[in-house]
């Protein structure tokens, strides 16, 4: 059985440069403790959003919650996602992409990234459209669960990745008892996005992650997730990894594992090695 060992508020970060509003979820300052994941932020954007930028070392996964995403990349990939959709892409040696407003209306997005190991930081890049409906899910009394990545319930997620890790978007009823079985090695998140649920005994409102150590080298463990009474579902992103113990260097975009790495990054985008920025013309339709 798992226990929660801290539950942290998001903090509201108000507009910048790029978004009308964001929050950061999961601070990318202590990465012992986050392991394997580096940061969760939430963002709402309209124009100008995230214009070109390279990454590398690292995944990204957006989640998108309401309005639709347009991204575009190096590898010739352009689209855009709609509410439930899952962007799962790894930058891996490095990628060139941006992620926009369509049509500079609206979008807001959950985007976790997660850590590659060491021997993984600079393998191919990848893109993964995951859409809504391709998700796989297992339902349950008053539960269903939609499997982005790892498995649950018997049944796998579609997503590829470096890394064992499990990702589930949960929808409770109220009055709802659920166990979630996640592998003992892994490090898991509850995020709520909307409502509230005890997660290991825990109170976890909206605008909250709780956070659970593994529990073990191998095996199942089990997450209890219990729902109060009421007439709102409770919406939950539940993600688990392994942690890597690795160093992490953050530069920027770029997440390597020492500093020279990090200066190499740099030096490899702007000699061109990540390929030229595209010049891809803005969707028009979808
Ligand atoms: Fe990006």
């Amino acid at each position: 059985m798992r226990t929660v060992g801290r539950v942290v508020t998001k903090q509201r970060l108000g507009p910048d440069a790029q978004v009308d509003d964001k929050a950061i979820i999961i601070a990318p300052t202590s990465f012992a403790a986050t392991d394997p994941f580096l940061a969760l932020s939430e963002d709402w954007f309209s124009s100008p959003g995230f214009d070109w930028h390279p990454h590398r070392g690292l995944e990204t996964v957006t989640i998108v919650l309401d309005g639709v995403l347009e991204h575009g990349d190096s590898l010739g990939h352009a689209g855009a996602l709609e509410p439930g959709d899952v962007q799962w892409m790894t930058a891996g040696r490095g990628i060139i992409h941006r992620e926009l407003a369509y049509r500079n209306e609206h979008a807001h997005t959950l985007q976790l990234w997660v850590n590659l190991p060491a021997d993984r930081k600079l393998v191919a890049t990848r893109y993964q459209d995951l859409r809504r409906d391709g998700l796989t899910v297992h339902s349950g009394p008053g539960v269903t669960a939609r499997v982005v990545s790892g498995e649950s319930g018997g049944v796998a997620g579609p997503a590829l990745t470096h890394h064992p890790v499990t990702g589930l978007l949960l929808t409770l009823d109220p009055a709802t008892e659920h166990t979630q079985p996640l592998p003992a090695d892994e490090r898991a998140f509850a995020y709520v996005i909307a409502g509230e649920v005890e997660v290991a005994g825990r109170p976890v409102t909206a605008g909250q992650v709780a956070w659970s150590d593994p529990v073990g080298r191998t095996g199942t463990s089990t997450l209890a997730l219990r729902t109060p009474d009421g007439d709102e579902r409770t919406q939950v992103m539940l993600f688990a990894g392994r942690p890597l113990g690795e160093p992490v260097v953050l530069g920027g975009p770029f997440v390597m594992n020492s500093r020279a790495e990090i200066e190499q990054a740099f030096r490899d985008f702007r000699s061109g090695r990540f390929g030229d920025v595209p010049r891809l013309a803005r969707l028009r339709t979808r």
